[in-house]
């Protein structure tokens, strides 16, 4: 295993050493069996899926309740030990990794998750709960917490928190940060706040909840939140199309926005990605000829019935018609069932893995505004193509959001080490790209350890000092997830 930033031995020993003293204590005024050891489960809880940075925790904790977060992060914060958060582990970015002799706090034994409220639609948690595991409760009683993507399965609500995590439903129910209505945090120093309650109204004063959320676990852990939930979607059409170029996905998307259905995603990717897809799994292409570019589209009716379902799919054949007779669509696939639109989805949903099973791809997530998108892609081919000639590049994304995964393919030729040396001056090309657009150079993936450096890229000194004051007010010490994000 390779490593971007190798931990520097001085700094693990001495982290290590200090590291232990704490953990002794922990041990001895908690509980003995709160810590492992175990050589598989340092790697295991001291890496994320960037798979990038050798793991070297001293020890993983286990707390059982926000009381013994509390009394442990006393204890490090005493002995200045520096702690990582840790929920899921399906983040992108590094922040949850821990290379440098950290103690990882995991929250996989706070995966309590209370009684839903129906009348106020808000449901309280434990932070180690997992995103999917919340659908399916709240699922019962008609509701939905909407924060959906792929990692659901595995990714925690803590770490959907700390990191403000988007995914394929934002372009329809915003971020992550809109649904959380109350938060319990625990601050390096042990103190608890509880923060916010089940109010979906209170405006008194700094909005503090807000603070914590998407800040990587930097400033506090989150151990509960209450959870504000969403009624479930009306019956659905899904559909995938075919168009000829970035200018024909954005005028469609135009087109779809004022569609006479609620659009629920409006995702994309290129004909490179398709065809990795399909090198990679049994499925079937979605249209005759292949397009440079393609669409999907999740319409959602106004209820759940069949009824229903049958409104939508009357109101959907004639736009889909139009689209078609106005030539922005040359082919594509209007699903006539469930098992279809999972089909098609599987499409889409399916790209990230068959990139990692089919090469090595360099990540990078970026946002851009909606309407700089065309000159965006058009500039980013033009500089790759002279800068980095022979380069696959392979784009996807919640393109309704001006969010673009963009993934810059292992040529196969070129060593891992050559590759990776280069793509750090490509990310430099590519974030120069994005400033001139306008855009972030994180769009929901975060900063964590592998975007810390291009930082300034999107934000200005000047807010970059008033965050380093902010965390230095709330951990004075440093102790929570050091070296993430921005250096102090
Ligand atoms: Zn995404």
């Amino acid at each position: 295993m390779s490593s971007t930033l190798p931990p520097a031995p001085g700094l693990v020993f001495r982290e290590k050493s200090a590291a232990l003293s704490a953990l002794a204590r922990i041990r001895a005024s908690i509980r003995t069996d709160i810590a492992s050891q175990e050589p598989s489960e340092l790697v295991e809880y001291g890496r994320d899926w960037t798979r990038v940075l050798a793991p070297c925790p001293s020890a993983i904790v286990f707390p059982r309740s926000t009381a013994e977060v509390s009394r442990l992060l006393a204890i490090c914060d005493d002995e200045r030990v520096a702690v990582v958060p840790s929920g899921g582990r399906t983040g992108l970015s590094g922040g949850a990794v821990a290379a440098r002799g950290e103690i990882v706090l995991s929250l996989a034994q706070m995966r309590r998750v209370g009684e839903t409220d129906r009348l106020g639609g808000t449901l309280r948690v434990q932070a180690g709960a997992i995103t999917e595991a919340i659908h399916q409760h709240c699922e019962v009683d008609g509701f939905t917490w909407p924060v959906d993507f792929a990692s659901k399965g595995s990714s925690t609500v803590g770490g959907n928190i700390a990191t403000n995590a988007g995914g394929v439903r934002v372009i329809r129910y915003g971020l992550t940060r809109q649904w959380v209505l109350g938060l319990e945090v625990v601050l390096a120093s042990g103190q608890v706040l509880e923060i916010g309650g089940a109010l979906e109204k209170n405006n008194t004063g700094l909005d503090l909840r807000q603070l914590f959320i998407g800040t990587e676990g930097t400033l506090g852990v989150v151990t509960e939140a209450t959870l504000k939930l969403a009624r479930l979607p009306g019956a659905t059409s899904v559909m995938l199309l075919g168009v000829h170029d970035v200018a024909a996905v954005l005028s469609l998307f135009e087109q779809a926005r004022r569609g006479p259905f609620t659009l629920a995603a409006y995702e994309f990717f290129s004909q490179r990605c398709l065809d990795r897809l399909l090198g990679h799994r049994k499925l079937r292409a979605p249209v005759s000829e292949p397009c440079p570019y393609y669409v999907l589209i999740e319409a959602e009716g106004e209820g759940a019935s069949d009824a229903d379902a049958t409104r939508l799919r009357e109101r959907i054949e004639p736009w889909v018609t139009s689209v078609f007779e106005s030539g922005l669509a040359k082919d594509g696939t209007l699903a006539q069932h469930g098992s279809q639109a999972r089909e098609l989805w599987a499409l889409r949903e399916g790209i990230s893995e068959s990139l990692s099973a089919t090469g090595l791809p360099h990540k990078n997530d970026v946002a851009l505004p909606i309407a700089q998108l065309g000159a965006f892609c058009n500039e980013l081919e033009e500089v790759f193509a002279r800068r980095y000639p022979g380069w696959e590049i392979c784009v996807f994304g919640h393109v309704g959001d001006g969010n673009l995964h963009i993934n810059i393919m292992k040529p196969e030729a070129m060593s891992r080490d050559e590759f990776f040396s280069k793509t750090k001056a490509a990310d430099v090309d590519l974030f120069e790209v994005v400033k001139r657009h306008h855009g972030s150079i994180s769009a929901e993936h975060g900063i964590g350890l592998l975007k810390k450096p291009y930082l300034s890229y999107s934000r200005s000194a000047a807010e970059l000092a008033v965050m380093r004051q902010v965390k230095l007010a709330l951990d004075p010490r440093n102790i929570l997830n050091p070296g993430k994000v921005f250096d102090v």
